[in-house]
């Protein structure tokens, strides 16, 4: 009653039921073969609306498919849906400069096939949503013994449907703590891999530091834009491994003067402390310090459309 066969037949009966999608979409249920990447559009100064490195994040996507065994999808096809769905949410857009819009786009495969294997179609969705007024409270985080997000040549570095899976569980608990997000480390507990969904940054002798992408680490595009923007202010940046020994010793001593966390939710968001077995280390400041400041500062200038955007990283949903 229980055996292949028999879920598919009840996958069938759901479909006569009225839930179409789930009839092709065998892959994505079965083997978890779902690739999402985030978007965000702002409000600019001038009152028109720009994406956030659109091609960086539609090469994730497609990155996050080759290696789930997805088709590709062409920039023309996302960067049309992604617009139109702006297009549509825009009325919800508020007229503040910096104001934003999320998106997901979605790729799932395509399929009817109980064993899983290669798609060769897949569905694509683009959801949107008006977030919440960011939060913009400093976070704390903890580490947590008996869990870990990614591993080399596993998909932690992309982002992936299962991926994001791994650390809904994990993430209760942090907060169950009085934490925002769990401190992921490698499987030893020795290194420093992120700060829950996001990328970390550390201030460690003055040098801005971040954990290098060795394949467990998400490649971040706000972690890549601070880099960049570091780099062009004549800022040292380090991509090292980050041990986390030298943080905890070095938050205590005064050499680690500051974290924070990316994402393209949160922007460059101030940690303020860190946990690790059941003693909370706290940076000098509650608030942000002076770099994450900076760095805040300088991402936001770009999303307001208010600071030079060198990089040609926002691209209008129209051109004006
Ligand atoms: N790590 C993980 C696991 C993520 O899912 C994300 C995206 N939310 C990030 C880091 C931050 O990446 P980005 O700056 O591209 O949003």
């Amino acid at each position: 009653r229980t055996g292949k066969r028999r879920s598919w037949q009840r996958l069938t009966v759901a479909d006569r039921d009225g839930i179409p999608a789930l009839r092709h979409t065998a892959g994505a249920l079965l083997a978890g073969q779902t690739v999402v990447d985030e978007f965000a559009a702002y409000r600019l100064a001038d009152g028109t609306v720009a994406v956030f490195r659109p091609d960086s994040h539609i090469k994730r996507l497609n990155n996050g498919a080759r290696r789930l065994a997805l088709p590709q999808v062409d920039f023309d096809r996302v960067w049309s849906s992604v617009r139109a769905m702006i297009e549509l949410d825009e009325g919800w857009l508020p007229q503040r400069a910096g104001a934003s819009l999320r998106l997901r786009a979605v790729l799932a495969a395509d399929g009817t096939e109980l064993t899983p294997g290669p798609a060769d179609h897949c569905l694509f969705y683009v959801l949107g949503s008006v977030p919440a007024a960011a939060a913009k409270k400093p976070l704390k985080a903890m580490t947590l013994d008996g869990y870990v997000r990614a591993w080399p040549g596993g998909t932690g570095d992309l982002r992936t449907g299962g991926g994001l899976a791994v650390g809904v569980v994990p993430a209760e608990i942090a907060r169950n703590y009085g934490n925002d997000h769990v401190l992921w480390l490698d499987g030893e507990g020795r290194h420093v891999q992120q700060i829950g969904e996001l990328n970390a940054f550390f201030v460690i002798d003055g040098v801005l530091t971040t954990p290098a992408l060795d394949r467990t680490v998400l490649p971040g595009i706000t972690r890549d834009s601070v880099v960049k923007l570091a780099r062009d202010a004549g800022t040292a940046v380090a991509e090292r491994p980050v041990e986390l020994a030298e943080v905890l010793k070095g938050i205590a001593d005064g050499s680690v003067t500051e974290c924070f966390a990316t994402g393209t939710a949160d922007g460059v968001a101030p940690v303020v402390s860190l946990g690790h077995q059941g003693e909370e280390y706290r940076f000098a400041s509650a608030e942000a310090g002076p770099v994450t400041a900076r760095f805040r500062e300088l991402l936001d200038g770009i999303h307001r459309g208010e600071s030079v955007d060198r990089f040609g990283w926002m691209r209008r949903i129209t051109e004006v």
